[in-house]
């Protein structure tokens, strides 16, 4: 047996070893082109289709069909008050109260809904943290509430940078930006999990520094919401928002989850942008002129919401309800280590994990910088079945999602990325 063998034989070991191996076949797995399954590593772009999908939107299909209008208050999931089925599940999954969170739009909107609120400067406080690589949408978010309040980017926007020679952001970093700014800041607004290195931020510690300085601590939870334990009502964290179409599997497009701690969703006063699904549920349908908030986190609801997106989020959200957090994040831990220790034997001067190697401050994703690496590279391991995530200039990003990947997927890209490397 050629060590190649062993290595996957070992692997199928573990396979057959993990107590969460069976979800694996809860989702439909993408194909090549002769039938073979891809290796799917990708799940922090665009998670699998959970089997059970299919059913809930169908359900609400053929209630449309059966019921029309009459479906708001008799499909067998009410429409009127479809987004409160997932509030306990989505509480859960962020470590929230149950009238913290709602279901609602999508992601970059919400951050903009939420900065309406919990952005407002004042003559001395106005600048806004955010991590210097951040994600493209959130940079242009913040950079435009900026100047929606007629100020400028070069002098209210801090843009947090790793210390020389670093990969990864320190934590101590942050909080020294933080305390400099002091009075000057109005909101710390980063990634949980940054969606280039993996690393994931201590938010507890960031919200705290936040806290001493007056500002306050926002977080998009796009890369950390279903991969990463969170306990935002518990770190008092102000508010929050992510996408449910990475980790969580809803399906493109699917919708953004946003948490507001209880202190400022209870506070109706709070200034906001409104719309009608946001009004006083008993006094909605009297159309009056007045509008009068929730005193939850629904209260920032603008439109009667898409249906058939929260069928599908109601079926990933019961994979989550049924497997549990913790039991994912004990798996994901594995997978990311059994990755890492393969990648060694490779070198750090072939292949450079750019990710924090301790587990407490990562998810599933593990970001690759690889020597010499170019698009060509990563074609090949593409072409070899491989479907990952490629930034430029030279990052690989692999995330083994725990719900449907196994040490096997893990071992085949190891192998196809030795071989790719020892041919180019
Ligand atoms: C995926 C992602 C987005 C995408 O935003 P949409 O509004 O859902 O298109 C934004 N921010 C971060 C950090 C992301 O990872």
């Amino acid at each position: 047996m050629t060590r190649d063998d062993e290595l996957l034989q070992r692997a199928s070991e573990l396979d057959r070893s993990d107590p969460l191996s069976a979800w694996r076949d809860e989702f439909h797995h993408p194909v090549q082109k002769d039938g073979s399954p891809h290796i799917y590593l990708c799940g922090n772009s665009l998670g699998l289709q959970p089997k059970r999908t299919r059913d809930y939107v169908t359900q609400e299909l053929d209630d449309w069909a059966a019921l029309g209008v009459e479906g708001h208050f008799h499909a067998e999931h009410p429409w009127m008050p479809y987004h409160e089925f997932l509030t306990p599940s989505t509480a859960r999954l962020v470590g929230a109260l149950d009238h913290e969170v709602v279901v609602m739009n999508s992601l970059t909107v919400n951050l903009h809904l939420l900065m309406v609120s919990f952005y407002r400067p004042t003559g001395k406080r106005y600048k806004i943290i955010i991590e210097s690589d951040a994600f493209p949408s959130d940079l242009y978010a913040v950079e435009s509430q900026i100047r929606h309040h007629g100020l400028d980017p070069a002098d209210a926007l801090i843009r947090v940078a790793p210390a020389s020679g670093d990969t990864i952001l320190e934590e101590d970093v942050i909080l020294q930006a933080i305390a400099e700014a002091g009075d000057e800041l109005a909101l710390v607004m980063i990634g949980g999990v940054n969606y280039y290195t993996g690393q994931y931020f201590d938010l507890e510690r960031i919200t705290q520094a936040a806290h001493e300085e007056g500002a306050v601590a926002g977080f998009d939870l796009a890369h950390a919401a279903g991969n990463v334990p969170v306990r935002l009502h518990e770190w008092k964290v102000d508010f929050a928002c992510w996408c449910s179409y990475k980790y969580i599997n809803s399906g493109p497009g699917g919708m953004s989850g946003v948490y507001i701690h209880e202190r400022h969703a209870r506070d109706t006063s709070l200034h906001r942008f409104a719309g009608w699904w946001g009004h006083d549920q008993e006094t909605r349908f009297l159309m009056g002129d007045d509008f009068r908030a929730m005193p939850t986190a629904e209260g920032w609801q603008l439109s009667n919401p898409p249906i058939l997106a929260m069928a599908a989020l109601r079926a990933s959200m019961s994979i989550f309800d049924e497997v549990g957090m913790e039991a994912l994040r004990q798996k994901s831990v594995g997978l990311t280590k059994y990755l890492l220790d393969l990648l060694a034997d490779l070198g750090e001067d072939v292949v450079q994990v750019i990710t924090p190697k301790d587990a407490s401050r990562r998810g599933a994703q593990l970001s690759l910088r690889v020597r010499s690496a170019d698009r060509k590279l990563f074609e090949e391991i593409t072409e070899a079945g491989v479907i990952a995530d490629w930034r430029e200039p030279d990052v690989i990003r692999i995330a083994a999602a725990p719900l449907y990947n196994n040490y096997t997927d893990l071992t085949r890209f190891y192998l196809i990325l030795k071989q790719a490397l020892s041919s180019n």
